[in-house]
């Protein structure tokens, strides 16, 4: 069996929905399990309407519904006369569900993570069943399944963590006899369970990892990811118009990018993968007839320095200074714990003797671990930075590479905050300002995908401009919590 996984833009309306059913038909052979993101842009919307409701605006919210559910009901008309009252009905009823709960923020002027869960899972819902209507039109024996019953996650509401024994045990439970009975099952992505039921959802962009845990618990020959590019790409195409196609490249590598913001995948995607070594292709549904990219175990060397550029924005640097009173090893494990006790998963990690600057997400509330690490030092923040991440396997032991990324930034005028050579030596990371970013990309893709190999020799810096000039300031990437 196969899964096919189709993004926000590849069920965006009912064109789109019916050229992801024109795929599937083609794969019938090959027992595909479909799943589906929310139709573009209805999970932001739904999450607008909530943050709108919790803050008294409840006309507002209302009104976004209105469209919300208009919209939809047109798909639904477009389709055409395949889909039964009875869809029409379902989707009808999700929205008038969501309608109630907007009504319970807006009575009570609070929006819970729990609560955001209930209301975001609604996108995928409609979108599943809308989907899976569209499918049987083609004379596919489609199965509608939801997936609240099949994954099981922990309770961390908006970011929750998949348990993959229980959901593996139901996802094959659920999804076996309807493959061997030859049905197609749909189901939406990107939401899940408590082991009591209670609705959650693998964070924003998380259905291409309900797509791999489904994969893995069913031994899936392949994972399919059909998306709006064409593929993985040597760097978002839209930031950088001359970004290539990746033809294979590696789960160790793809997982990089994926975590320091190739948002093509969810950064857990893989996860699942390698644990199964199951082969995982983006692909364009746009031109389903084009080659993607194959994600998997190992991938040829590449004929690049660095196999892709990713950029993470929306980053805050926490900086601590030490008092001195708790040794370098004891303040360093300190402020580790305080991260790990307030949930904060740092990206980037940078040490000296005296201080640690770390990296992250800025959504995260600071409040609860700045004053924990009061205790420890001296404490400042700075904000609206991103990170650049290079990655590539080969670059681990080569003189002189890093010298000339920074060279190309410094060319550029860009200054550097921060420098950390990852821990599984194939990546490059630096902090720069969020604005910075597009020139950046830019730049060092340029410098390294665009340029002829005897232009590249002739901009390598001497060798004492080598990695080791970098190495004081460069430490491990270390991940907390
Ligand atoms: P979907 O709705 O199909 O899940 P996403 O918007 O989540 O699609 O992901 C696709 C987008 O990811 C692309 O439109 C592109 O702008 C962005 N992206 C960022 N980095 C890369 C990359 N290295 N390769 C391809 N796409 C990338
Ligand atoms: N609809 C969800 C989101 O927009 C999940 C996904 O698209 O993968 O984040
Ligand atoms: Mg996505």
């Amino acid at each position: 069996m196969i899964v096919m996984k189709f993004g926000g833009t590849s069920v965006e309306d009912e064109e789109a929905i019916d050229r992801a059913a024109r795929i599937v038909l083609r794969r019938l052979h090959e027992r595909p399990v479909v799943v589906v993101s929310a139709l573009a842009g209805v999970t932001d919307s739904l999450l607008a309407m909530s943050r709108a409701a919790a803050s008294g605006r409840i006309q507002e919210a209302l009104k976004s519904l209105r469209l919300l559910r208009r919209r939809h009901l047109a798909v639904l008309d477009a389709l055409g006369k395949g889909p039964s009252d009875s869809v029409r009905h379902d989707v009808q009823t999700l929205l008038d569900s969501v309608q109630d709960m907007l009504r319970g923020v807006a009575a009570l002027g609070e929006l819970t993570p729990r609560t955001t869960d209930h209301i975001l899972c609604a996108g995928e819902l409609l979108s599943s069943r809308i989907v899976s209507a569209a499918v049987a039109q083609h004379g596919i024996d489609a199965a509608l399944v939801d997936s609240r019953e099949c994954i099981v996650t922990d309770a961390n509401h908006t970011n929750a963590v998949p348990f993959f024994e229980w959901s593996d045990e139901r996802l094959r439970q659920r999804l076996q006899p309807l493959l061997l009975a030859g049905r197609v099952p749909v189901m939406g992505g990107f939401l899940a369970a408590t082991i009591d039921g209670i609705p959650t959802t693998l964070g924003r962009g998380g259905s291409d990892f309900s797509a791999t845990i489904v994969g893995a618990a069913l031994d899936a020959k392949r994972i399919e990811i059909w998306t709006d590019v064409e593929g993985m790409m040597t760097t978002d195409p839209r930031l950088c118009p001359h970004a290539r196609r990746i033809d294979v490249i590696g789960f160790d590598e793809a997982s990089e990018l994926a975590y320091f913001g190739a948002k093509v995948l969810h950064p857990a995607t893989l996860i699942p993968a390698i644990r199964k070594n199951i082969p995982v292709y983006v692909l364009s549904s746009r031109q389903p007839e084009s080659k993607g990219t194959c994600i998997r175990a190992r991938a040829p060397r590449s004929r690049t320095t660095f196999r892709a550029i990713a950029a993470k924005a929306g980053m805050k640097v926490v900086n601590v200074k030490s008092m001195r009173t708790l040794g370098a090893n004891g303040f360093l494990r300190a402020v580790f714990e305080a991260f790990e006790r307030h949930g904060c998963a740092a990206d980037l990690v940078s040490t000296s003797e005296v201080s640690v600057s770390i990296v992250l997400n800025s959504s995260h509330p600071l409040d609860g671990l700045l004053g924990d690490l009061a205790k420890l030092g001296e404490v400042e923040v700075e904000e609206h930075k991103a990170i650049i991440c290079l990655v590539g396997k080969d670059i681990s032991g080569r003189a002189g590479i890093a010298a000339s990324v920074f060279e190309t930034i410094a060319a550029a005028n860009i200054n550097v905050h921060m420098i950390s050579q990852g821990a599984s030596e194939i990546n490059i990371g630096f902090v720069i300002e969020e604005d910075d970013v597009p020139e950046a990309v830019r730049q060092l893709h340029q410098r390294f995908f665009e340029m002829k190999p005897s232009s590249r020799a002739a901009r390598l810096p001497a060798g004492e401009l080598g990695m080791q000039a970098f190495s004081q300031r460069i430490s491990a990437r270390t991940e907390v919590g």
